[in-house]
């Protein structure tokens, strides 16, 4: 269920999926990840919070692009940076 407040997830009507299983910008460096994640608004995937670098989010916000969605195996849901809103499809 899309969060009531976020307006960038409703938005979103195709979701993006990874083009290639692997964060662009770690694999540059020979960095590791833990998880995923594809951002909605550009198509590329880049790493989780819970990895050492973190670049989902810093291009969140560097690039101003609010959803990403699950790069993971068998996950389907999207996350707002900016609503922190949290949505299955
Ligand atoms: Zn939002
Ligand atoms: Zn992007
Ligand atoms: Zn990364």
């Amino acid at each position: 269920m899309p969060d009531e407040g976020c307006s960038h997830i409703k938005s979103i009507s195709t979701v993006l999926h990874a083009k290639r299983h692997e964060c662009e910008e770690c694999v540059k460096i020979g960095a590791r990840w833990v998880h995923l994640r594809t951002c909605q608004e550009c198509g590329t995937t880049r790493c989780c919070d819970d990895s050492p670098n973190k670049r989902a989010s810093k291009h969140a916000k560097e690039s101003g692009h609010p959803v990403i969605s699950s790069a993971e195996p068998g996950e389907r849901w999207l996350y707002c940076f900016v609503d922190h809103a949290f949505a299955e499809y």
